[in-house]
């Protein structure tokens, strides 16, 4: 036992092996507060919408709706049900990511013709939001997970399109630089207040709650994005100014 100090006069090559024990201790201690605290998040997420869903029901089951507003409630929990996929996926994408449970094999993947795929995909919203979406860069070869990093392109695009205004413009540059391979996605939208730029990859954390929940944002797309980051032992970065716009960097060495 060197939890007595005097022991540990006694042994100083053991030092640094305490303070690594001791920091390891600190590192899994946080993790856990971190697991806890996503578990009390993914149970209000999760409450909220089937609150509704089931409160529209019950109104609607008991006749209470009159028939010109059955439509309106239809319509809401079909919302609220769509709302609770894409949580659920996303819930699913980032615990397979968290627990390093990804038995998906590395490929080689061209990011600049993944960022043409996702654009194309990503059209419809873009022409709905009213944002002109364009590619420039040049080919570039990565061995990479595909899917990770098809997921990773799609939700920075795709918050490029929905924090954005009527209007709008959205690139996607993909190429390669001294830094390493990059693709960068640059928005002129609404931007994000200095102060919680490094607060944006934390698991639901939103910027603006409403308007994030009214553009059907679950808050967890950016925590995917830092684990695929994580995963692939590249770099993300973010530069963004309220009200001019906002640009993401993935940096893939
Ligand atoms: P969400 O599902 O809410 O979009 P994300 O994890 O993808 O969640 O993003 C977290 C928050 O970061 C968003 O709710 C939004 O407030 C902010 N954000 C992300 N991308 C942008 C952007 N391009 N412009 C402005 N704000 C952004």
């Amino acid at each position: 036992d060197l939890e007595n100090p005097l022991e540990q006069e006694m042994y100083p090559e053991l030092q640094p092996l305490l303070e690594r024990i001791e920091q390891s201790n600190k590192e899994k201690e946080a993790m856990a507060a971190m697991r806890r605290e996503f578990s009390a998040n993914v149970s209000h997420e999760l409450k909220t919408p089937l609150t509704s869903i089931s409160g529209y029901a019950e109104i609607m089951k008991d006749g209470l709706v009159r028939p010109e507003d059955m439509q309106h409630f239809s319509e809401k929990i079909y919302q609220e049900a769509s709302r609770l996929i894409t949580l659920v996926e996303d819930i699913i994408k980032l615990s397979r990511l968290d627990e390093g449970r990804v038995e998906l094999e590395k490929e080689e993947v061209d990011l600049y013709e993944l960022s043409r795929e996702i654009i194309s995909r990503l059209a419809p919203q873009a022409a709905k939001n009213q944002v002109r979406l364009e590619l420039t860069g040049e080919s570039v070869k990565y061995t990479g997970i595909r899917q990770i990093l098809d997921e990773m392109i799609y939700n920075i695009t795709e918050n490029a399109i929905k924090y954005n205004n009527p209007g709008g413009k959205v690139s996607v540059w993909a190429g390669n630089t001294l830094q390493g391979k990059k693709v960068v996605v640059t928005d002129d939208g609404i931007g994000i207040p200095e102060d919680q730029i490094d607060r944006i990859f934390e698991r639901f954390y939103r910027v603006d709650k409403s308007h994030s929940k009214e553009r059907g944002g679950t808050g967890l797309g950016l925590s995917i994005v830092k684990h695929g980051v994580m995963l692939h032992h590249g770099e993300v970065h973010v530069e963004s100014k309220l009200g001019e716009g906002t640009r993401i960097e993935l940096v893939f060495p």
